[in-house]
């Protein structure tokens, strides 16, 4: 049997400002110091009230105009609820309905692939989990450090119309140069500047056409990738791994899977995993509110 890959891309890049997204703590990613740069807003204090960034609006625009995308006059934030230790106010500040950026491409090898949307956010704290003395007991802990939290975060969504690793790889490569070029991030990869989701399935192919042109196959998402080399591994991977399920007459399982690069592993997989608090982020994605 044949199968094509079908293949979005999600990338995250943090944007070059001289302040966070929504007050007026220092955007540094170099500070090494934990918990320098918060305040009562990023902090989530009761009564403290977000100010939007224009620095940030400015240069997300500036993404899209870059990628030929359409400007709309209307845009607005939504609030992403959900419970986890590295987001203080309890919701994450993103956009839903409206984003600042609509539609757009970029040309890789030869070939347009197809942008979805450019969104404005906000990053999350940083968890370090740590044993030693400096979690005060010795013992294994989680720490949390809030200087991330706040920092505007840009999202980028394709549609799916990257096939094969190699054009993940150049994707992002091109992607970074563009954002550096008109300044919008430094979008260093090993610093998390910049990370990258892949979405991944298999369509059957018969006699070189695809008769089922129309309807995609289970999809797969491999989170946190902070290389392109490495995307495009997962992806390689993740093909042949769903190539060889298929033969099998085995169905794919809809799931979230990380890569640790040598192995894709299965990080969760709905409910019967262990690790409930990310799915519950990941249940709680589709949850917004409005401001
Ligand atoms: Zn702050």
């Amino acid at each position: 049997m044949r199968y094509e890959p079908v293949i979005g891309l999600e990338i995250h890049a943090e944007l070059r400002t001289k302040t966070k997204m929504f007050c007026y703590s220092p955007n540094d990613p170099d500070e090494r110091h934990p918990n320098i740069n918060v305040c009562p807003v990023c902090m989530g204090h009761p009564g403290t009230l977000p100010v939007i960034n224009e620095e940030a609006v400015k240069k997300v625009v500036k993404v899209g105009l870059a990628l030929g995308g359409e400007i709309p006059e209307f845009s607005q934030f939504d609030r992403k609820n959900y419970f986890y230790p590295d987001l203080p106010k309890g919701y994450q500040i993103s956009q839903y309905k409206y984003p600042l950026v609509q539609g757009g491409h970029l040309e890789i090898l030869g070939k347009k692939i197809r942008i979805t949307r450019v969104h404005l956010e906000e990053d999350t704290g940083r968890l370090i989990h740590e044993r030693g003395p400096s979690t005060g007991s010795g013992r294994q802990a989680t720490l949390v450090d809030f200087n991330r939290a706040g920092i505007p975060l840009m999202e980028l969504v394709t549609e799916p119309d990257l096939r094969s690793g190699e054009e993940v790889k150049k994707f992002g490569e091109e992607l970074q140069k563009i954002l550096r070029y008109i300044g919008a991030s430094d979008a260093d990869m090993e610093k998390g500047q910049m990370r990258v989701e892949v979405n991944i399935s298999l369509r059957q192919i018969a006699n070189g056409k695809s008769p089922m042109a129309d309807k995609l196959g289970t999809k797969v998402e491999v989170k946190n990738i902070n290389s392109f080399k490495f995307a495009a591994d997962a992806v390689d991977y993740e093909i042949k791994r769903q190539a060889e399920a298929l033969d099998r007459g085995e169905k794919i399982v809809q799931e979230t899977r990380g890569w640790n690069a040598f192995e894709v592993f299965r990080r969760f997989c709905g409910k019967a995993s262990s690790r409930a608090p990310r799915t519950s982020r990941s249940q709680a994605r589709q949850i917004y509110k409005r401001i």
